[in-house]
Order: structure tokens, then sequence, then C-alpha cells
């Protein structure tokens, strides 16, 4: 294997890895023979993804709560002697005109999307100081730079998000520790599902996307590879945008 994409001896950590984009990016460095670990808030949930991918480890752990977070990274810390690479993938979203949230949607949003990164990346930082390396990826979105429809305090949480990865990335680069973001664009998954259920949707995403097509999991797993990866070693406080093009312009 060339040893820039090597990930065999890496102990990985997917938050938000029972289905989806994590659960993808789980599989994808299982089957590069590295140690997995999924977390998520539902038991059942991470078992069925276990068992349908060979090899991944799971954890429960909401990353609303911070004692459990705290506790989570310890554990594995200890478990497996160090963790190289943590992807901050848990999030969720609430779609609907801004003057409708309530107080609470709003608080769960932030809360999952960008209090639980940080308190996961918080965490899990303390240790790769200590173990003077590691890289951490927060998976962030388009609507972090560009404004999505009735999705205000999502985009809101995933600007945080990026403002977290730059400002991470300079404290602690002298530290050996890598933080870069993956901005995907409109990828099928169940929390797109609805939205993408209405065919004229899917034909205007069809149109202003430069690459023709709407993403799927599978695409951001090469991202995911290299910014885990020594392939880059000299790479942080960036966020690389994989959504077929529709950033650069339409
Ligand atoms: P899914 O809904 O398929 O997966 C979300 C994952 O997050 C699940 O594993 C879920 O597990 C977990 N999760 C949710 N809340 C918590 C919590 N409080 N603590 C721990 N885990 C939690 O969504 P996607 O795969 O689409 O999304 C993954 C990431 O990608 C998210 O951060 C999302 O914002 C981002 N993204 C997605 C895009 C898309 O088009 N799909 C586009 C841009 C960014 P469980 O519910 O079992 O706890």
């Amino acid at each position: 294997m060339d040893e820039l994409f090597d990930l065999s001896k890496k102990v990985v950590v997917v938050s938000g890895g029972s289905r989806g984009i994590g659960l993808a990016l789980a599989e994808a460095f299982a089957l590069r023979g590295a140690t997995v670990v999924i977390t998520g808030r539902d038991a059942a949930r991470l078992n069925e993804a276990a068992q349908k991918v060979a090899g991944v480890q799971t954890q429960v752990c909401d990353v609303t709560n911070a004692d459990a977070v705290a506790a989570s990274v310890k554990d594995l810390g200890q478990k497996f002697g160090r963790i190289d690479t943590w992807i901050n993938c848990a999030g969720v979203n609430i779609r609907k005109p801004a003057v409708d949230f309530t107080a609470d949607e709003f608080d769960a949003i932030i809360s999952t999307n960008l209090r639980g990164a940080f308190l996961s990346a918080q965490a899990v930082g303390r240790l790769m100081i200590d173990q003077k390396g590691g890289s951490i990826i927060n998976i962030d979105s388009l609507s972090s730079f560009s404004s999505l429809k009735h999705v205000t305090p999502y985009g809101m949480a995933k600007s945080g998000l990026s403002s977290m990865t730059r400002a991470l990335a300079t404290e602690w680069g002298r530290d050996g520790v890598r933080v870069n973001g993956i901005a995907p664009g409109f990828i099928l998954t169940d929390l797109t599902r609805e939205l993408w259920s209405d065919p004229n949707l899917q034909s205007w995403n069809r149109a202003v996307t430069p690459l023709g097509r709407m993403g799927a999991v599978e695409d951001l797993i090469g991202a995911a590879i290299f910014l885990a990866s020594p392939a880059s070693t000299y790479v942080t406080g960036q966020t690389l945008r994989v959504d077929g093009g529709i950033s650069a312009g339409i």
C-alpha cells in the first residue's frame, strides 16, 4: 500500500457513525485496516451498523452531554492507547422559516452540530496534544458559507464549526494536532431524504451542480482518507468543499 495513504495502524473514531456519511467513512477506514469506533445516541442502531461493517466497534455517546463526551474520549483513549483521527460527524437539522423556530429547536441544533463538536474536539485535543499528534476532521456543510433556504440555525452552527476548525488548527499546530473540515454539498441520507423526495428539487439540484448529479456518501471518502493520512501532513485549518462544484458558482 502507498504509505502516503496508509491507515492500517490508525485508531479512528467517528461521532455520529451509526448511519449516513459517518457510517460510510467508518466502513472505508475499516476496509483500509484502521481500528474504527463509531458512536451515536442509539445502541440498537449502532449494533445494526456494526453488523453491516466488519470490525467496527461501537460506543454509545450523545454529544450534547458534556459528561458523556468526556467519559467516551477517556474510555477510548485508555482502551486503544491513542486516538489518531477523530471525525466530528454527529449532526441534526430542522428546516423551517426563521420566524418559526422555537428556542428549543435552535438550542438542539447548536447543541449537536456546534457545542457537541467543540466538546469532542476539546476532549480528544487534550489527548492528541499529550500523544503529540492527531487529526481532527469536522464534517461541515455547504450551508456554512452559502445561505440555504430554511436552515438558519444549522447554517449558523456550521459556520461556527468552520471557525472552530481554523481556531483549533492555529492553537494546536505546534502540538502536531491538525484540524480540518469537509464541507459536503447535497448528499442523500436520512437527514435529507424527505427534502430530496421532491423530483422538482432533484432536477434543480442536477441543474445547479457543475458535476451534474447529487452527492452520495461514498463521495466523501477520498477527502476523509486524505485528511486522516500522511498525505495531508502539512494541511491544517482548511475546510475542503466536496459538493460537485456547487460552491464554485452557478
Ligand atoms: P444522518 O442523519 O444520516 O446521520 C446523523 C448521525 O449523527 C447519526 O449517526 C446519528 O445517530 C448521529 N447523531 C445525531 N445526533 C447525535 C447526538 N446528539 N450525539 C451523537 N450522535 C448523534 O445524517 P448525515 O449522514 O447526512 O450527516 C452527517 C453529517 O454530515 C452531519 O454533521 C451533517 O450536518 C453533515 N452534512 C450532511 C449533508 C447531507 O446532505 N446529508 C450535507 C452537509 C453536511 P443517532 O441518531 O443514532 O444518534
